[in-house]
């Protein structure tokens, strides 16, 4: 399928509605074409405007989703509409099309208590899910071949890697040459909220795009990364508007 795509601050970010891309990417999971998914943020772009190599892999992804709401708002700048896709939501869809399907499943990031808790709610409350390997996200580059051979022998449909940008995007590049026919997606701090460890907004806030709000208040050390990217984005967004 032809990607329809529009330019935010120089990155592709794909035109596509919340269950087009889910259909899309469950399909390329049971085909196991293989594929990059990127949840793309003000914070993960300003961080690609210093940093060539992440630049260069989000280029390179297979389907870049608007996940913050400073994505959709750069995005109607240009007099384009995206629906919101979050991360968390979006992937834990990916897990029950798994669990429905019989698809194999990996989960990489968050401490190790997070993970197991995670994996545990996730397996409760999506019967028979497969998940064929897990590991946490703190890992030196030794333990990092280790865990590539192990995902290699594991053969993964889907692989969730949430050790938070840009630090699961180069994992992921690394993991692709070796695991082509697995789908991977890049999905921060998503385990802490299925490990029950942070709550996700109620739907009210998800709904009108606020859930950026709830989180900075329930976490307010989000507050100072926020307001060091969010403000200086739009800034840059409105210049872009032309473009
Ligand atoms: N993390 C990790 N390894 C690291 C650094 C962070 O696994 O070396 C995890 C951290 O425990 C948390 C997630 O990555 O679960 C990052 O969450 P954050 O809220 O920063 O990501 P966001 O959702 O904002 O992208």
């Amino acid at each position: 399928m032809e990607r329809k795509t529009e330019k935010v601050l120089g990155f592709d970010v794909d035109i596509i509605t919340y269950n087009n891309a889910l259909n899309l990417v469950c399909e390329n999971i049971k085909n196991k074409t293989g594929m990059h998914i990127i949840t793309i943020n003000p914070e993960i772009i300003e961080q690609a405007h210093k940093d060539n190599e992440l630049a260069n892999i989000i280029k390179e992804a297979d389907l870049v989703t608007a996940d913050g709401i400073g994505i959709k708002i750069a995005l109607k700048l240009k007099n384009v509409s995206q629906e919101r896709i979050p991360g968390v939501d979006f992937a834990e869809n990916l897990l029950k099309y798994c669990a429905a399907e019989n698809e194999r499943v990996a989960l990489i990031g968050a401490k190790e208590e997070v993970i197991i808790e995670a994996k545990k709610n996730l397996e409760r409350k999506y019967n028979g899910i497969k998940f064929v390997y897990t590991h946490n996200g703190y890992f030196n580059e030794t333990e990092e071949d280790e865990i590539i051979n192990n995902l290699v022998n594991s053969s993964p449909a889907l692989v969730l890697v949430a050790t938070g940008s840009p630090k699961q995007d180069y994992f992921i590049k690394k993991c692709k040459t070796r695991l082509a026919k697995s789908t991977f997606i890049g999905i921060g701090g998503a385990f802490d909220v299925w490990a029950g460890k942070v709550e996700r907004a109620p739907e009210i806030f998800q709904k009108t795009g606020f859930e950026w709000l709830y989180r900075t208040i329930k976490q307010p050390e989000r507050l100072k990364r926020i307001y060091k990217t969010l403000p200086l984005f739009l800034i840059k967004a409105i210049m872009d508007m032309k473009k």
